[in-house]
């Protein structure tokens, strides 16, 4: 914004629009203001308008909306063309921007995370399904009884099913907690855990050793269900990840 002060000049000093155009032109900068796509809060690429970045990530949402463990989304960004050289290149490049080379720079990113994900949980090892039935809930999905990306895998089964340990290791939780109801926790090594939720009934305790394909609990529709159904969750260390990487990948 220009400021203006009153002043007292010389007669011999002369001033007309034109000169007045540059001299603000000389001491002003552009300030710009654009979108970044980031992906698990790390910026990825640079837009121009909010419409496009929208488009980048309504598109990556759709097209990944079971698969992708990263947080798709956008922050603002504002930067000059005063600053250092990289930036103005960027803010130029962004002026004209390809959506699509933008979409594809995204989608190799994407595929490059995956690829190190799929890497990263190689150790992870789950030989037996809990239960047989009906996926009725992916991993990722966000429906109305919850906020959140869905956290595990529901698998819907007849109450008094039994549940059976996907992997050997030791029962760390066996009883009420809040939204899973009637769950069992086990550590299975690596750093890998396993939930098993909305049970009606427990068949282990707290500190148990278990076998892969041990009966471990019973289907039910305890804590925040609406029906009988496993929900089956895989974490690595400590973070949810999609069980259908492991068991249940038809
Ligand atoms: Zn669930």
């Amino acid at each position: 914004m220009p400021e203006y002060k009153f002043k007292l000049v010389d007669k011999a000093e002369q001033t007309n629009e034109e000169t007045i155009l540059a001299k603000l032109e000389e001491n002003s900068e552009t300030t710009y203001k654009l979108y970044a796509v980031t992906l698990d809060g790390e910026e990825k690429t640079v837009l121009a308008s909010l419409e496009e970045a929208e488009k980048i990530v309504d598109e990556m949402t759709e097209k990944y909306e079971d698969d992708l463990e990263l947080d798709i989304g956008i922050v603002d960004v504002i930067t000059t063309d005063k600053e250092d050289e990289s930036t103005v290149k960027v803010a130029t490049a962004t002026l004209d921007s390809d959506i699509e080379n933008k979409i594809e720079e995204i989608e190799e990113e994407i595929a490059l995370q995956q690829e190190i994900q799929s890497h990263t949980v190689q150790g992870v090892y789950l030989e037996v399904t809990p239960v047989s039935g009906i996926i009725t809930s992916r991993f990722g999905n966000r429906e109305s009884i919850r906020s959140y990306g869905h956290t595990g895998l529901d698998i819907a089964a007849p109450a008094g099913t039994p549940i059976r340990a996907a992997a050997g290791g030791t029962v760390t939780f066996s009883g009420y907690s809040g939204g899973y109801g009637y769950v069992v926790k086990m550590d299975n090594g690596n750093g890998v855990e396993t939930y098993y939720g909305h049970c009606s009934a427990l068949y282990v305790s707290t500190g148990e050793e278990v076998e892969a394909g041990d009966v471990i609990a019973a289907v039910g529709s305890t804590g925040n269900s609406t029906g009988n159904h496993l929900h089956f969750e895989v974490r690595v260390d400590g973070e949810e990840v999609n069980p259908q990487n492991y068991l249940y990948n038809e």
